[in-house]
């Protein structure tokens, strides 16, 4: 006679495996500090939700005080803060130049986040500018990655593909995808191997999101990810005040193990943890 058990058990094996929150190794490869003693209640966060460590970028510009408070929150908690360089002007003459001083000392791990091209806040930069193509020289030869916020939407994605083709020694992460959407992404990451993409600031706050606050992981963004496990980086995307207070951050850290839980594990693994590990040197 079959138990409960076994007659249970195609019904349980039938059940995605990935019913689960991902509960293993994460970073936060894509933040901001909206102050200097925002990353307080940052880390706090991160030992509740176990997140290992943090990369810290400025925000292009807005706030003039970056550099200082990323480099203070490192200083404070250098066990779990990756330092990013701000770069606010990446097409100035000067842009180049300014990195090789700022990189020598090797303690940063990305530089960025730099806007080329963000609608709302109307810049446009050419992604084959000349400028920008010695900041794209100066990284590689300092082998840290450069982080750029490029929405896809309407953009000279010709331009974009030249840059990253110049530059193959240079690596390029893609802030929050692009923006999507997933099929022209995937276009972009087959011909461009130097193209690294971050998912941060996709969470149920903003559009495009992955999944809402307690929705299903989209079905084409799943099944990009699942197709290439090893260009992926998860982020929060965190920079304005109200996104710091604690129950907040709760709320987006639980999202992101929760999102993350509906990959394959492997695959969770790669994206919430070994690919950052590599890109961003976390020994
Ligand atoms: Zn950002």
């Amino acid at each position: 006679m079959r138990t409960l058990g076994a007659l249970l058990a195609p019904l349980l094996l039938a059940l995605p495996a990935y019913a689960a929150d991902y509960t293993g190794p994460l970073v936060d490869a894509h933040s901001h500090l909206p102050g200097a003693t925002a990353i307080d209640s940052y880390a706090a966060a991160m030992k509740r939700h176990n997140v290992s460590k943090v990369l810290l970028l400025g925000v292009g510009g807005v706030q003039k005080d970056d550099a200082a408070w990323i480099t203070a929150a490192a200083q404070k908690h250098p066990d779990r803060v990756l330092p990013g360089l701000p770069l606010p002007d990446p097409t100035a003459d000067a842009a180049a130049t300014r990195l090789e001083a700022e990189l020598r000392g090797g303690r940063y791990r990305a530089v960025g986040e730099v806007h080329l091209r963000q609608v709302s806040r109307s810049i446009d930069r050419d992604p084959d500018d000349a400028a920008l193509g010695r900041v794209l020289d100066m990284v590689a030869r300092h082998r840290v990655p450069l982080v750029v916020h490029f929405e896809l939407a309407g953009a000279p994605i010709d331009a974009f593909g030249r840059a990253l083709e110049k530059h193959p020694n240079a690596t390029v992460v893609l802030a929050h995808a692009g923006g999507g959407p997933p099929d022209r992404l995937r276009a972009l990451l087959a011909q461009h191997p130097n193209l690294m993409v971050d998912l941060s600031g996709m969470h149920f706050q903003r559009t495009p999101a992955l999944a809402t606050e307690t929705g299903p992981l989209d079905p084409k963004w799943m099944s990009l990810i699942k197709k290439m496990p090893d260009r992926f980086v998860m982020g929060l995307d965190v920079w304005a005040p109200r996104l710091f207070e604690p129950a907040m951050l709760d709320r987006l850290m639980k999202w992101t193990r929760r999102v993350l839980g509906e990959l394959p594990p492997d695959v969770a693994e790669q994206v919430a943890y070994r690919n950052a590990a590599k890109l961003y040197r976390l020994d």
